[in-house]
């Protein structure tokens, strides 16, 4: 099928070159570099809680705890709207290529840094971590939408859901590894390999470039010299209103991490709507692509609410599976963190077959439309609570105040089935709405999405406790599954905003 990319005014590689999958050859360079990439994220996110509980916070155990989940809520938030500059930089600046490598460099670098024992490394290394990401994440994402430049949409569809697998594969082995290294070695040769994993991602990056053809290498719209000095302007009153407002609350003696987690919350709301209306009003936005912007802001707000509700699986789930679940098995317990590799375990099984299912359906012109498709994974997600509703109400009238692990296991696959009909497709559709010159800032939006959703995870998940499992988990299913339904219900005006993209 390479034959399709022979079209030279993109660079994409010529018919001669070898497939993956049927599938371009430099698809193959991004998933083994997003594999690693996200082993080492997932990696050092898998033992970063149980880290800073057991050597670098203070304190009684239960602040501790509650301490390590909102930084790590913050954390999460933090690095996923990194990737809102991180487009920029491609779009404006370096050209995705260049962004990717640097990206990945910089988060090997954090990676490394962790594996120093020192509280200041240990912050410098999170930093180095979310900025890398920033750059990487939106970026690669954006290119491998390059590589099916002018190709049909299922095809692009069938692209992403291999490039989600490389996602999980790295996921899935990431807390078995790192995870088991971290927990029962020594953390910090646990976050030693989770650099050792990015560095071979870098490697990889850089000998299988040849493949990417010139996909990435130019900026789309390079900024003038003058924008450069305005975002540099921006940039450094902004920063420094930040730095000046967190040294006024720490030296008032007033600091608390309940404020970073609020201002993010509000940022998360803020930034979204000021980026679109700044992308809406840019002149070089061209009239018959404002529709899309239009159609991808409906997207945008639903995935916020998915993530809202899939991310409170590390925090708010994760405590349910270690206090209410029942995990003896031939009478051994197993560790509560093995749940982490469920879901991607779920996805690799499943990615494929909703590609062959999606490219099958398209064949015969029946594959649901990407509003369609999101408003399942909308029904879905709110499905998985309704379960969890169940759940905890069974747990609750239990005499042991614990339920079987089939509980947690069916809201897992159902979310998974909800994650296969949203985020592939979202990284497909991020690409195809967005005008050339705007790809790496959509998909910067597009990782947004996921930043405002664990956001505003720190103010809903405080109603867990006034409100108890089942009423809480229900409120969340009703919310989802009215979302669903809405919008399904405007899927035939968003499909006319999109206009000619499927
Ligand atoms: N699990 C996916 C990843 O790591 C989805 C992340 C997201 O968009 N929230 O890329």
């Amino acid at each position: 099928m390479a034959s399709s990319l022979t079209t030279a005014s993109n660079g994409t590689p010529g018919s001669e070159e070898k497939t993956f999958f049927g599938h371009p050859r430099g698809l193959a360079t991004l998933f083994m570099t997003e594999m690693w990439e996200r082993f080492s994220w997932y990696g050092m996110r898998g033992i970063l809680v149980l880290y800073l509980v057991a050597a670098v916070l203070d304190g009684p155990l239960e602040d501790r705890e509650a301490l390590a989940a909102s930084i790590y809520g913050v954390y999460n938030a933090v690095v996923y709207m990194a990737a809102m500059p991180g487009g920029w930089i491609a779009d404006r600046l370096w050209g995705a290529r260049k962004a990717v490598l640097v990206g990945g460099i910089v988060i090997a670098l954090g990676h490394y840094t962790l594996a120093v024992p020192s509280d200041t490394a240990f912050f410098i290394g999170l930093a180095l971590i979310a900025a890398g990401t920033g750059l990487l994440k939106p970026n690669i994402s954006a290119m491998v939408g390059g590589l099916y430049e002018g190709q049909p949409g299922a095809r692009r569809d069938a692209g992403f859901t291999l490039f989600y697998m490389s996602i999980n594969i790295g996921g899935m082995l990431a807390p078995l590894v790192v995870g088991y290294l971290g927990e029962n070695v020594n953390w910090h040769l646990g976050f030693a390999v989770a650099g050792i994993g990015m560095t071979l991602a870098v490697v990889q990056y850089v000998l299988g470039g040849r493949h990417l053809g010139d996909v990435g290498k130019a900026p789309g719209t390079p900024a003038t010299p003058e924008e450069k000095r305005g975002a540099l302007r921006k940039v450094l009153l902004w920063g420094g209103l930040a730095v000046a407002a967190l040294l006024a609350d720490i030296v008032l003696g007033t600091y608390d991490i309940e404020h970073i987690v609020n201002v993010l919350a509000i940022l998360g709301i803020v930034v979204p709507i000021v980026y679109f209306i700044t992308m809406y009003r840019n002149p070089a936005l061209k009239s018959e692509d404002k529709p899309k912007i239009k159609a991808f802001m409906w997207f945008f707000a639903t995935a916020v609410l998915f993530w809202m509700i899939y991310d409170q699986s590390g925090s708010l789930l994760t405590l349910f599976a270690d206090n209410k679940t029942d995990r003896m098995i031939f009478g051994w317990e197993f560790p509560a963190s093995w749940y982490q590799s469920v879901n991607p375990a779920m996805v690799i099984v499943l990615a494929p077959l909703f590609a062959a299912l999606w490219v099958k359906l398209a064949k015969r012109n029946r594959e649901p439309s990407a509003p369609m498709k999101f408003a399942l994974a909308m029904l879905l997600i709110g499905g998985s609570f309704a379960i969890m509703g169940l759940a905890g109400a069974a747990a609750a009238n239990s005499s042991t105040g614990k339920v079987t692990v089939f509980w947690l296991l069916s809201v897992y696959l159902v979310q998974t089935l909800g994650e296969m009909c949203l985020s592939p497709v979202g990284l497909s559709l991020s690409t195809k709405l967005a005008p050339k010159q705007f790809v790496g800032q959509i998909m910067g939006l597009w990782f947004l999405a996921t930043a405002t959703g664990n956001a505003l995870n720190g103010w809903t998940t405080k109603l867990n406790e006034p409100l108890g499992d089942a009423l809480y988990y229900s409120l969340w299913a009703v919310v989802a599954i009215v979302a669903g339904l809405a919008f399904m219900t405007a899927g035939k005006k968003i499909r006319a905003l999109m206009g000619d993209t499927r």
